[in-house]
């Protein structure tokens, strides 16, 4: 692999399938490949993997069309015929649906979020396809921690592997070791055609979100590796010691 980054990036993935047992033999894998530089990064390195890897398994993309005619996928299709990678468009119409159902005090891009999921699953299980995997990286994963125990007093983050509500799909986050510097760099270096949404909404995917990546970043110069240590202790959670419904544990 010639791409210093993607490798250390593919290494990064490798690690948390084998944590957190994301891909088993026969897999068919769908990448959810928005246009963004995480979905990118997502869709090449486990593409590299797949080459390598010694479980064998599947893989293609999709992509679910926003809605406003600006959003121009041809790029996106051009790239992805020129690496030989499945791929297919959905129509979402998501913009609209929006426009007409958004209720005050909904984030739009929340709501464009959960619709997405659901047009990804119905997708999946009607094409047969196992398992979705979303750009989620490290930094994705400890802001919405954070902003669980800031803004909505709970202790709720992402997990790597989630089955779906509907007891059928199965998303997995393959870049749960990943950072968000890293996938920025990896779409830089390869020059992978980036969409934007071309939707009003765009820039409005949360005030808070962007005020804990500030105070993430000044800690992170104040206590390096602190970004590490929230991340890891997702996985060191002590029951007894936090409150209980009022039983001796
Ligand atoms: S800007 Fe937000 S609401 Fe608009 S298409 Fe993008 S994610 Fe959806």
């Amino acid at each position: 692999m010639k791409n210093p980054i993607l490798r250390n990036i593919t290494r990064l993935v490798g690690r948390a399938i084998g944590d957190f047992g994301l891909i088993q033999e026969g897999d068919r894998i769908l990448v959810a490949l928005s246009g963004g530089k995480d979905s990118w990064t997502l869709l090449y390195a486990l593409r590299a993997l797949q080459r390598k890897a010694p479980v064998r398994f599947d893989l293609a993309a999709v992509t679910v069309h926003p809605g406003p005619k600006e959003f121009d996928c041809r790029p996106l299709e051009d790239r992805l015929l020129r690496e030989g990678i499945p791929h297919t468009r959905l129509n979402g119409n998501l913009v609209k649906i929006i426009n007409e159902n958004l209720t005050e005090g909904t984030n739009p891009c929340s709501f464009c979020s959960r619709l997405r999921r659901g047009i990804l699953y119905s997708y999946a299980s009607s094409e047969g396809w196992h398992k979705i995997a979303l750009g989620h990286h490290r930094d994705d994963f400890i802001e919405t921690l954070l902003l669980n125990l800031f803004f909505n007093a709970s202790i709720k983050g992402m997990t790597p592997h989630l089955l779906a509500d509907d007891g059928k799909n199965r998303v997995i986050r393959p870049l749960v070791y990943v950072s968000e510097d890293m996938t920025r760099s990896f779409a830089r270096t390869t020059e992978v055609p980036i969409l934007g949404c071309f939707c009003s909404y765009q820039g409005m995917s949360g005030t808070r979100r962007q005020w804990i990546k500030e105070r993430l970043a000044q800690m992170e110069k104040e206590i390096p590796g602190v970004k590490s240590s929230i991340l890891h202790s997702m996985r060191r959670i002590h029951h007894r010691h936090l409150l209980s419904d009022g039983r001796a544990i």
